[in-house]
């Protein structure tokens, strides 16, 4: 059902009235966890001013340590909603858990399945079930084939509405932290109808490796960018490190919207 040969045309996926696919681009933005509400409104107002189109933050966060900040849980996904709407744009989360997938869909506009999470098959039937779209990510040791398989198993559920995405593989070298495999993107698009959009804030780990692999992703034809934003990185609870400030987000959007323009 991915296959490009059984579906020529480029699928294009709704999201909450955001087009992704076929020529649009999927701008998304914001932190990597739900945070205060004040903070929230201000990073989403600043980020549709540059030009995001769909806002995103963690309520549910998978963390290496169970020590670590685990999200806001509801709370979170009601303050994503609500912030979402207050800025005019469609909001995308992360669910962990095929017990979530119902909740998580009351709230968000579209369901992110995390690289941890791209080969949970309890998980993707249950967002296959689903009638939210479905942002799923490469995982870090998973292949292009097994991406598009993972795909497989939500489309064979009855949920047509995915978008893939390449978010850095493992490498051997932790200076760039993931392997950012920017030739995922054509050979997906070769491979597969389903639009893919490129993540460079968890591909790299690093504020100034961001900008230029975006823009590597967006000039390889991908139909989106995934970005990270927060107004104060050292306070984040989650990927503060990787964060690009509002302002450094506004100009990369502005540098997008030029490339795009030549594409
Ligand atoms: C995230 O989007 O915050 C996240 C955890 O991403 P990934 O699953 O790609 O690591
Ligand atoms: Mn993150």
């Amino acid at each position: 059902l991915a296959s490009r040969e059984a579906h020529p045309e480029s699928s294009v996926i709704d999201v909450g009235g955001v087009k992704i696919g076929g020529g649009h681009i999927g701008m998304i933005a914001g932190p990597c966890s739900v945070e205060e509400e004040d903070r929230m409104h201000r990073i989403a107002e600043q980020v549709a001013k540059a030009g995001a189109n769909i806002f995103r933050g963690g309520a549910y966060k998978p963390r290496t340590s169970p020590y670590a900040f685990q999200g806001l849980g509801e709370a979170g996904l009601k303050r994503l909603r609500e912030v979402g709407d207050a800025h005019a744009m469609p909001v995308v989360t992360e669910v962990t858990d095929p017990r979530l997938v119902e909740l998580v869909a009351e709230y968000a506009d579209m369901l992110q399945v995390g690289a941890r999470n791209m080969q949970n098959f309890a998980l993707l039937n249950e967002v296959g079930a689903s009638k939210r779209p479905v942002l799923l990510k490469r995982g870090m040791s998973a292949t292009v084939t097994d991406l598009l398989m993972c795909a497989e198993y939500i489309l064979s559920k009855g949920n047509p509405n995915v978008v893939l995405c390449e978010r850095g593989v493992k490498g051997f070298d932790p200076a760039t932290r993931n392997l950012f495999d920017v030739a995922a993107v054509p050979l997906v698009q070769q491979l597969s109808h389903l639009p893919i959009i490129v993540d460079p804030s968890h591909a790299t780990g690093k504020p100034e490796l961001i900008p230029a692999c975006a823009m590597a992703g967006l000039a390889a034809g991908a139909d989106g960018v995934h970005v990270e934003v927060h107004d104060c990185p050292e306070v984040a609870k989650s990927d503060g490190p990787q964060a690009l400030l509002p302002e450094q987000y506004a100009e990369l959007a502005s540098q997008l919207k030029s490339l795009a323009t030549l594409l």
